[in-house]
C-alpha cells in the first residue's frame, strides 16, 4: 500500500475550510440531515447527536427513533422533526430517503435483527454520504459484505475497540495506524479513529492527527455528539475531508471550552453541545 503523508490538525491547517453563512441563505441552503439513532434506554444517545447536529449549522434535521423516543425528542429538541418508527423499542423500518443530503446512523441503536436489516437496506438504497458510528459499525462487522456497499466518501467513527472489530487486532499503536491506512484505502472511506489524539485516515492513505480535546471527554455520549456534528457538516455539502477535519477539531475544541467551566472531571457530553457554536465560530 502507498505511504501517504502525515498531518497535524490545528487552526492553521483548517483556515478557510469552513464556509461563512451566506447573507441570503435560507434553511434549504444548509441541507437536510437524517439521523437514525436510539433504542429503549438509549434515547439519550439519539438526543445528544440531535442537539449536536442542530448546533452545527444544519438547515433541517429529521430524526428516526423508535416510538419510545418520540415525547423525549420532541420535548428536549423541538427544533428537530421526529419521524418515529412503528416499533416501540428499536428502529425497524427505513424511512423514505429522498429528502436528505446526509445520513448519520448508529448512536444508541439496538442490535435487533430488524435494525440490522434497516442498515443493510440503507446501504443498498442510498447514494447519500453516510456517517456510521457505534453499533452500526458493529453490525457492519457482523456482515463484512456490507462494507462493500458503503457509499463513496462515507465517514466511519470507531473508537479503538470498534475499530478492532472492523479491522482486526493491532500489535501496537503503530500497527493500528497501519491498519487504519489500509482499511480506508480498501473500503474507500474516511475513518475517524477516536481517542486522545483522534486520527483520521483517508481513502488516499493520508493520516491526520487532531490537536484538540481533553480527558474530560472520556465520558458516555461524547462520541454521539461527534456523530451529530459530522452529519450536520456533511449535510451542508462540505467535502468529506473538510467535514471530518473540521468536525473532529471543533468537537475537541468544544470539549476544551466546556472544561473551562466544568473542569475535566465534571464534564458531561451534553456540555459539549453548548460549545460547538463557539468552536465553529473560531474557525470562520
Ligand atoms: P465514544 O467512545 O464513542 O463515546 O467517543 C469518545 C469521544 O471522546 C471521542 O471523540 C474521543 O476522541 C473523545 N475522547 C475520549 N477520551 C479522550 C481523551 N483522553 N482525550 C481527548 N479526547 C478524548
Ligand atoms: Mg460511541
Amino acid at each position: 500500500q502507498a505511504e501517504g503523508k502525515l498531518y497535524f490538525v490545528d487552526a492553521t491547517l483548517l483556515a478557510g475550510r469552513l464556509p461563512k453563512r451566506a447573507q441570503f441563505g435560507h434553511k434549504g441552503t444548509y441541507g437536510h440531515a437524517l439521523l437514525l439513532a436510539g433504542s429503549r434506554g438509549k434515547i439519550g444517545a439519539a438526543l445528544l447527536a440531535t442537539q449536536a447536529c442542530l448546533r452545527s449549522g444544519v438547515g433541517l434535521l429529521t430524526v428516526r427513533t423508535p416510538a419510545v423516543g418520540y415525547d423525549i425528542l420532541q420535548t428536549a429538541a423541538p427544533e428537530a422533526m421526529a419521524l418515529t418508527d412503528p416499533a416501540s423499542d428499536f428502529i425497524s423500518e427505513l424511512p423514505e430517503l429522498s429528502p436528505y443530503s446526509a445520513i448519520g446512523i448508529g448512536p444508541g441503536l439496538d442490535k435487533a435483527d430488524e435494525t440490522k436489516l434497516v442498515l443493510e437496506q440503507l446501504l443498498r438504497e442510498t447514494k447519500v454520504p453516510l456517517v456510521v458510528d457505534a453499533d452500526a459499525l458493529n453490525m457492519l462487522r457482523a456482515n463484512p459484505g456490507l462494507l462493500q456497499l458503503l457509499p463513496p466518501d462515507s465517514i466511519l467513527t470507531p473508537h479503538p475497540k470498534e475499530f478492532e472489530r472492523l479491522a482486526g487486532p493491532a500489535r501496537d499503536d503503530y500497527h493500528r495506524l497501519e491498519l487504519l491506512r489500509e482499511f480506508c484505502q480498501q473500503h474507500r472511506c474516511y475513518t475517524v479513529l477516536k481517542g486522545a489524539h483522534t486520527c483520521l485516515g483517508t481513502p488516499t492513505g493520508e493520516l491526520y492527527f487532531n490537536s484538540t480535546g481533553n480527558p474530560g471527554m472520556a465520558t458516555g455520549g461524547s462520541g454521539d455528539v461527534l456523530t451529530g456534528i459530522l452529519t450536520a457538516l456533511r449535510a451542508q455539502h462540505l467535502p468529506p475531508l473538510d467535514t471530518a477535519l473540521l468536525g473532529v477539531y471543533a468537537h475537541g475544541r468544544a470539549g476544551d471550552l466546556a472544561a473551562r467551566h466544568t473542569g475535566e472531571a465534571g464534564l458531561i457530553a451534553g456540555d459539549l453541545t453548548r460549545f460547538i457554536g463557539p468552536a465553529l465560530q473560531e474557525l470562520t
